[in-house]
């Protein structure tokens, strides 16, 4: 059996640590999980009445095309239901645009250090992935149009980006776009755009109308705390969308997931308050590092990178063994953290036990 030769040595993606497995391992009681940007307060009470009609359809398949959560989307954004497609996540629409566009030898261009997805799906398909240094953890977007070449079918633009958090502004991304040569997709992944409160950051959907080769990911798995359902979406023209559509499977989101979405929505109160206690759990958590002399990249999103001044994949063991998962690994920053903005009583857990580890360590505190 020979395998694509360009997945022999791929990694298997490493998620963040669930809470069950550190619980049997560690015997541990209670285990706060600030790896995977979760929404710490669950989802809309209106996807859960929606969740629970659907549970008498669990025989049948859902509609392919989720015609009903698209004409919803489709009104909620101000654009056609032909310019909108659904995935398994908006992790699964990355794995469609990279099969429907990518050629062995093609070049795609990201930054480094970002969701590390495009690159692994790049790599499924055998194109090379120019990675662009992020500058103060921010995209580069004038050196990463410096590598736009002949090869290139695509530009990954993380906004905010995971890991740092940070964000480009709107009058950055439209010089960036004013530039880049048509035949280059732009993929704009806003799948923390619900959580920015910045009057700079631009919704990538307002643009699509002027820029014919941008697509633009969203999904419910952030804000509306639906990430065990798996939907996700992409929205662009309808000539792209339809392409993505050709290579999609029939059935790629699920019954549950769809009627959760179109519940979600529309609760626009949830949204709101998920906003706002975030935003008050960041002032928080600057305040914390401020006191304890930690320096961080603004957050943007629903979780902050700090350098914990230590090697992160250190303080991480440290943190687990106190029950707190939080993320690291991120290659170009050894001594950076990445943690989800919890609800005010895990962010106080969490930053007593990062003081803990701290003055444990010796580190100046
Ligand atoms: C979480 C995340 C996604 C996708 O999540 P899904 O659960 O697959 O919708 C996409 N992009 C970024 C940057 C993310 O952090």
């Amino acid at each position: 059996m020979l395998p694509k030769p360009q997945i022999v040595n791929l990694p298997v993606y490493q998620p963040g640590k669930p809470i069950e497995e550190v619980k049997r391992e560690l015997g541990l009681e209670e285990v706060i999980k600030l790896a995977s940007n979760e929404n710490p307060y669950g989802c809309s009470p209106k996807a859960r009445a929606a969740i629970e009609t659907e549970l008498s359809n669990l025989s049948l398949y859902p509609d392919g095309s989720a015609a009903e959560l698209t004409e919803v989307l489709a009104g909620h954004h101000g654009v056609n239901r032909d310019q909108i497609i659904f995935g398994c996540g908006s992790d699964e629409i990355i794995a469609l645009i990279t099969r429907a566009f990518f050629l062995p030898g093609d070049e795609t261009i990201m930054a480094d250090s970002t969701f590390s997805v495009y690159k692994s799906n790049a790599d499924i398909e055998g194109a090379v992935s120019i990675e662009v240094p992020l500058q103060n953890g921010t995209h580069d977007l004038q050196a990463m149009l410096g590598e736009i070449g002949e090869k290139t079918k695509a530009v990954w633009i993380c906004n905010p980006n995971n890991p740092t958090g940070t964000i480009v502004s709107n009058a950055e991304l439209i010089s960036f776009l004013d530039q880049v040569p048509a035949n280059v997709l732009v993929v704009l992944d806003e799948a923390y755009a619900e959580y920015v409160t910045d009057p700079d950051y631009s919704n990538g959907i307002k643009l699509l109308s002027q820029y014919p080769n941008l697509i633009v990911l969203r999904t419910f798995s952030k804000i509306y705390g639906l990430a065990s359902l798996r939907i996700g979406y992409g929205v662009g023209q309808p000539n792209v969308i339809k392409l993505i559509n050709q290579v999609r499977e029939p059935f790629n989101t699920s019954r549950i997931g769809q009627a959760a979405a179109k519940a979600s929505v529309t609760d626009h109160a949830f949204v709101s308050e998920c906003r706002e206690k975030n935003r008050e759990g960041i002032e928080y958590l600057y305040k914390q590092f401020d006191r304890m002399q930690l320096s961080y990249f603004p957050a943007h999103g629903n979780f902050i990178m700090v350098d914990v001044k230590s090697p992160a994949v250190e303080m991480f063991q440290s943190l687990l063994k106190l029950g707190i998962i939080v993320r690291s690994g991120f290659g170009k920053y050894p001594n950076h953290i990445r943690v989800t903005v919890g609800s005010a009583e895990q962010n106080a857990k969490f930053i007593a036990a990062l003081e803990q580890v701290l003055s444990g360590q010796g580190a100046r505190v």
